[in-house]
């Protein structure tokens, strides 16, 4: 390749000890023969990456295939992107090589759990301060591996703190907006009674069945805690999600009401919420630890004991 017109610098965002070259609309690429210096042909693994390596980048890298362990849960919130809410779960990572952190969005975040091992393909990177962490694309895939190491000591990190609340759920509102498999865009007129549906989109416009379609959960979970006032809190996608998964196999994924109907007729819940009032995490009270006593369910115990191992 010939560039002409193009800048070479010495900033060193994609590759530690090379250079980048920037290119503007001014630049012209041209298809050479014969380079005239010694040179070597790309590797097929170049797009491979370690932590070490993701932590040498700048920011807006983008980070081809990557094995990391997921250590550790920092943040939980909802935010809102050209006029949609979308969820981001903020992780600690690491592989024998370092740590840093992974933002996951929207329909990414019900594929990964703490303390598993996955292969990230197609991330990007951005600067949390003088750090170079992760974020998922909407192109990103998951897969899930095993064997991925951690350095031999772990730096403590600060989490954002959650609340445990215990008690029967007094009013509950679940919103399930319905999105195309295809294109992803939301539909308002989907019949969770109906077997197959017609696309929304002019665009794409495909009849498919109902049960394809994508869900996205939002709402409100209004819990009356024992001698204490009761508690309204915001539910988020992953929330509903991991409720649905876990003590709703059978029931219909699009139908709001019915799983508002579930959720009312526990006799208790418990519910874990964070300092912004976003559920992280609940389910029926007999299936987590007794709360009477306070206690953190064993999972999140677990995660946050091993970061303090030297
Ligand atoms: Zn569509």
């Amino acid at each position: 390749m010939k560039f002409v017109d193009g800048r070479c610098v010495t900033r060193r965002y994609s590759s530690p000890g090379g250079f980048d070259v920037l290119v503007s609309s001014q630049s012209r690429l041209y298809a050479f023969g014969d380079l005239p210096f010694p040179h070597r042909a790309p590797s097929r693994t170049s797009d491979r990456l370690t932590v070490v390596d993701v932590l040498g980048l700048g920011p807006r890298q983008r980070v081809g295939v990557i094995e990391l362990k997921v250590l550790q849960l920092l943040d939980n919130q909802v935010v809102e992107i050209q006029g949609a809410s979308m969820e981001l779960k903020c992780f600690e990572v690491c592989d024998s090589t370092g740590q840093t952190a992974l933002s996951v969005w929207d329909r990414l975040i019900s594929t990964v759990q703490l303390g598993q091992c996955y292969t990230f393909c197609s991330l990007t990177t951005r600067k949390d301060g003088s750090r170079t962490v992760l974020t998922t694309t909407p192109s990103t895939l998951v897969t899930a591996t095993t064997g991925v190491g951690q350095p031999s000591s772990l730096r403590q990190v600060t989490v954002v703190a959650e609340e445990i609340v215990c008690g029967p759920a007094t009013a509950v509102k679940i919103v399930a907006k319905p999105r195309c498999p295809r294109c992803h865009a939301g539909q308002d007129q989907l019949d969770v009674k109906c077997s197959t549906h017609r696309c929304e989109s002019n665009i794409c416009s495909m009849l498919q069945r109902t049960p394809a379609y994508l869900v996205t959960y939002s709402g409100v979970l209004i819990v009356a805690p024992r001698d204490v006032n009761e508690r309204s809190m915001a539910l988020t996608n992953s929330a509903v999600m991991g409720f649905v998964k876990e003590f709703c196999v059978a029931c219909n994924v699009h139908d709001g009401p019915a799983l508002e109907e579930t959720i009312m007729a526990l006799p208790e819940l418990v519910v874990s919420v964070n300092a912004e009032g976003l559920v992280v995490h609940f389910a029926p009270a007999m299936a987590m630890a007794d709360c009477s006593l306070g206690d953190i369910p064993d999972a999140e115990e677990a995660s946050t004991s091993y970061l303090l191992e030297d």
